[in-house]
């Protein structure tokens, strides 16, 4: 059975290599693959309707998880949840023989960024709970519709391969990728293609700019006293704190200028007249290599041990997330690239337009149209030098077997990032349409990789001998560090019986606009 349907991908495997200019799969099957995803159309605009009302913040993401591992035991995939040490975390897996190609996106959202979509205006859905304000809610229906399209297709015409859906848990958090690759999900994986909305199709190889970062909590242990009646007899964790800050400040200007670093104070004790013995201080670290993320992680620990000897507390610090620097698959890059020019920007209306226009100027940004031709492929030569910036887990990934990032069209330009302004269009034709292209270029990236063992071959070759020689791969979480998956549970806890009236309800609605009462597009 394994050896007919191995022979059988290696004969679609040539006939599409002699078919054809590039390394690719055949057309006539792209074709199936596109017209496949077109009647998945809805379910994708459901399911990014639906996960931009679950809202739901890093490894809290329950309702989102359950409703796609629940379409793909529907399809036919094998779901294990709970993996890597994660409850949200799965990986739906289908097929034999042949390549392991796996797909995923993120599905989290950002704390306190609640919005209405479909108004061009600022208005949380509710006051202070989380929101989509980055468009994680698209990917994931997108990256399911598109292994649906490509198992459909490997079925009906018996291409050996196999495939494994992942989401990205706690991104925003930066959180768990490197769990899923210390926990070996991606052992003898093939080649892996990550998906992120942007307001721009395409994607991009090389050293993508971008930094890694740690997520790290110190927390200082002092001992308690009457603030006025004895504080002498009080040791403050908070002052540790505040000294650390201070000190990390004042070194900020002798650091790389590449390395972005922030923090915010979790805990800064009860009361005022009570000496707080606990304290504690949440620190993103960021910059372009291993070895400089290493460095600012050496540089904060000595920060902290210092801060603790000058007020006589102690510190101990945790690791909450990590993420490697992002470096994409040039041969991977330039098959998805031909994709996504053939499948084209999708095709806006007018009333796409007036709500993308009514949004930029509510919010007083650049003007400027949904854009109607795909970006140029992003590559280390056209792409400016880096000075640093944000960060994303498929770094760990990208370190572990050959990874690209393929960006879909589902969002307005010129928009802020982490913010609600970001979440108007997320539940709009905008996102929808956007996702469906997307699915389509995603899926026929995945046939390519299926079919094309020559391309699968060039992906290994560039991740062992061009990505491999500028460095390797070296996170800071260590054995006995464990995903943070307490992260966002008070907050949830607290806002998710507001949050559930408002749950979109597709038995009902069309979409999730109709359900809010909302027409599109609303200009004011
Ligand atoms: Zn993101």
């Amino acid at each position: 059975m394994k050896t007919r349907s191995l022979l059988l991908a290696s004969l679609l495997g040539c006939s599409a290599l002699a078919n054809t200019a590039h390394a690719a799969a055949d057309p006539a099957l792209k074709a199936e693959i596109a017209a496949d995803i077109d009647s998945q159309a809805k379910q994708i605009q459901v399911g990014t309707d639906l996960i931009f009302s679950y809202a739901e913040a890093g490894f809290q993401e329950f309702k989102t998880s359950e409703y796609l591992q629940g379409i793909l035991k529907k399809a036919g995939f094998k779901v294990t949840a709970g993996v890597a040490g994660m409850p949200t975390a799965f990986t739906a897996t289908w097929g034999s023989g042949g390549p392991l190609i796996a797909v995923g996106s993120d599905i989290d959202d950002l704390d306190g960024l609640s919005q209405v979509p479909g108004i061009p205006t600022i208005k949380p859905l509710v006051p202070g709970a989380p929101g989509h304000g980055e468009g994680h809610n698209a990917g994931m229906p997108l990256v399911v519709a598109a292994a649906i399209a490509a198992k459909d297709v490997m079925e009906k015409h018996h291409i050996a391969g196999r495939l494994m859906v992942w989401p990205g848990i706690a991104e925003e958090d930066l959180a768990s990728k490197a769990y899923y690759v210390r926990a070996g999900i991606f052992k003898g994986v093939d080649a892996c293609i990550f998906n992120h909305v942007r307001d721009s199709f395409s994607t991009g190889y090389g050293e993508a700019g971008m930094n890694g970062m740690v997520s790290v909590e110190y927390s200082f242990h002092g001992k308690t006293a009457h603030s006025a009646g004895s504080p002498w007899e009080g040791r403050s964790a908070l002052d540790a704190v505040e000294l650390m800050d201070a000190a990390w400040n004042f070194r900020r200007e002798h650091l790389p200028v590449t390395q972005r670093s922030h923090y915010v104070i979790t805990n800064g004790g009860a009361q005022p007249n009570v000496v707080p013995a606990e304290a504690s201080v949440w620190y993103f670290l960021r910059d372009r290599t291993f070895s400089s993320i290493k460095y600012l992680y050496d540089t904060a620990n000595d920060i902290a041990a210092g801060a603790a000897l000058q007020t006589g507390t102690t510190v101990t610090h945790q690791i909450l997330g990590y993420a490697a620097p992002n470096f994409g698959n040039k041969p991977m890059a330039e098959a998805a690239y031909a994709n996504i020019v053939s499948v084209g920007m999708p095709k806006w209306s007018a009333d796409d337009q007036a709500f993308a226009k009514a949004v930029q100027e509510a919010n007083h940004r650049k003007v400027e149209p949904l854009r109607d031709k795909v970006a140029p492929l992003s590559t280390p030569e056209n792409r400016p030098t880096s000075i640093g910036g944000g960060s994303d887990d498929i770094g760990d990934i990208m370190w572990t077997v050959p990874t690209i990032t393929m960006w879909f069209p589902s969002n307005i330009p010129n928009m802020i990032g982490h913010n609600v302004i970001s979440a108007m269009a997320m539940a709009t034709p905008i996102a929808h349409k956007g996702a469906v292209a997307g699915a389509k270029a995603l899926s026929m990236t995945i046939l390519d990789l299926m079919t094309t063992p020559k391309l699968l071959a060039d992906a290994k070759d560039y991740f062992n001998t061009v990505q491999l020689k500028t460095d390797h791969y070296a996170p800071l979480i260590t054995a006995s560090d464990v995903p943070a998956i307490w992260l966002n549970r008070k907050i949830m806890e607290e806002y998710r019986p507001k949050m559930e009236k408002f749950y979109y309800d597709p038995s009902k609605y069309n979409t999730y606009l109709d359900q809010l009462g909302i027409k599109y597009p609303t200009m004011k």
